[in-house]
């Protein structure tokens, strides 16, 4: 089984737990190399959804990616969540994150998107067709599980889906939209996230390979990480407990985990496990 490997390629500040706070410097390119030298070690392609800005302050960083034969997709221009945006709004976003990657790249097609947070829900279905008017080919922005009140979407799929322009818990076989969702470990009638960030941070590696390699006794999961998350030089501010947790715990170990992955799974790009052309 070959499963899925995305990146969401931000800074620390993009993440909605640090409230608000931002530094004039980058560290996406430090924070990447590890990841990318591991990458090119196990022979494998990953995804790596952009933020348009990061792609603006590090055009070399983007060209390597795009060089080393890693897809490029899109994580908004300027990581906004899409409950905050209307149509308008999402398409000047798109423009920007465009213009600025084809300024790095020349005409490349960008096929997958996935909204800052996950917070694709029915409140902003408008955007799927927002995608397909930039000629998207997918979606992998559904986590279909409420359990965080930032994302979550509970009656979603939990395997890639034609998704309906009209509910988008709903499949639809004549959709031209594929969605990738996050796939949770099913026990019983629980449903447990594994598969990135906090959650493959903080697991133990005899669980996560047990759940994961139990999901793959029928699909393939998708994992998504952030380069700020296994960069020790990642700020560590004074956050209320809970997103302290969240935000930093499992930051030194989270590069060797990710190489564990790298060797007990075989992964690929998004677009290709949902291979499209
Ligand atoms: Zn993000």
């Amino acid at each position: 089984m070959i499963n899925a490997l995305s990146i969401d390629l931000e800074e620390w500040y993009h993440s909605e737990l640090v409230g608000g706070r931002r530094s004039p410097s980058s560290q996406a390119a430090e924070a990447t190399k590890p990841i990318l030298d591991l990458l090119d070690r196990y022979q494998t392609k990953a995804s790596f959804f952009v933020v348009g800005e990061v792609a603006e302050q590090n055009p070399n960083l983007i060209q390597s990616i795009f060089q080393r034969g890693h897809e490029i997709g899109c994580h908004g221009y300027s990581h906004t969540l899409l409950w905050k945006m209307d149509e308008n709004s999402f398409r000047r976003e798109l423009r920007h994150f465009h213009s600025v990657m084809e300024g790095i790249l020349g005409k490349t097609e960008i096929k997958g998107f996935r909204a800052p947070c996950f917070s694709l829900d029915n409140r902003n279905k408008w955007a799927l067709k927002v995608l397909l008017d930039f000629g998207y080919q997918y979606d992998a922005s559904i986590f279909p599980l409420k359990i965080s009140p930032l994302y979550g979407i509970s009656g979603a799929p939990t395997r890639p889906y034609r998704i309906s322009f009209e509910d988008v818990r709903k499949e639809d076989p004549q959709s031209p939209l594929m969605e990738f969702p996050l796939c949770p470990l099913k026990i019983g009638g629980l449903k447990i996230p594994i598969s990135g960030g906090f959650y493959l941070r903080a697991l133990p590696r005899s669980f996560l390979v047990w759940g994961l390699r139990r999901i793959n006794r029928s699909q393939p999961f998708l994992i998504y990480f952030h380069p700020w998350e296994s960069y020790e030089k990642t700020p560590r501010f004074k956050l209320p407990l809970c997103n302290r947790v969240i935000s930093y715990y499992g930051i030194s170990s989270a590069l060797k985990k990710f190489e564990f992955l790298l060797k007990h799974f075989r992964f690929a790009r998004v677009d290709q496990v949902l291979d499209l052309r």
